[in-house]
């Protein structure tokens, strides 16, 4: 009797430590497997703190009122550009957080420009121009010609517009992403 009660122990003993062992080990293999495959599909990526995130680029208010050439300035001197703008939804997100970080909807430069050519309406990023959200009858350039620089929020309306490059405008900053620090 009492050699089986001892057997029944060690048996008992050496189930349990196996399931320890198996449930140890479990989650440190499927955390690193995790990991590789976040790497591997991308989505170990991040914004900076203070960027705000939308899809998968980052966003920053900067409310210093420069002309558009220095606020491109301080756009890449933080790794940025002015915004660009390429669908609806990011046209409604960047209105939305301008009203929500500055409790208004607050005029600022976007990165379009056609101060090389006139008519020509280029991206300060180099992606590819197809803005289509224009306020009606925009860009008109009718300050002598020389409206060659992209606002939004004119007059704090929805409406997109072109004004010469020297006004002092607040701006909003947009860069891709950035992949996460690895300890692994
Ligand atoms: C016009 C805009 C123009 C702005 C210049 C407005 O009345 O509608 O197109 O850019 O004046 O300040
Ligand atoms: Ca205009």
């Amino acid at each position: 009797m009492i050699v089986f009660s001892f057997i029944s122990i060690l048996l008992l003993a050496a189930t349990h430590l196996s399931i320890e062992a198996f449930s140890a080990e479990t989650p440190r293999r499927s955390e690193g497997k995790d990991s590789a495959e976040r790497q591997r599909n991308g989505y170990c990526l991040m914004c900076p703190p203070d960027w705000i995130q939308f899809e998968r680029n980052c966003y920053k208010f900067n409310f210093s009122r420069l002309d558009w050439a220095d606020s491109e300035r301080a756009c890449t001197g933080i790794g940025a550009n002015l915004a660009s703008v390429h669908t609806k939804e990011e046209y409604d997100f960047l209105r939305d957080t301008i009203h929500q970080v500055t409790g208004q909807h607050t005029t600022a430069w976007l990165g379009g420009y056609d101060a090389t050519k006139e008519g020509v309406w280029l991206w300060s990023d180099g992606s590819h121009f197809d803005f289509r959200y224009w306020g009606p009858g925009e860009p008109n350039n009718v300050e002598k010609g020389t409206e060659h620089c992209m606002q939004m929020n004119f007059r704090g309306l929805n409406y997109v517009n072109d004004i010469p490059c020297n006004f002092l405008l607040a701006s909003i900053c947009k860069k891709r992403m950035e992949q996460c620090v690895c300890f692994r």
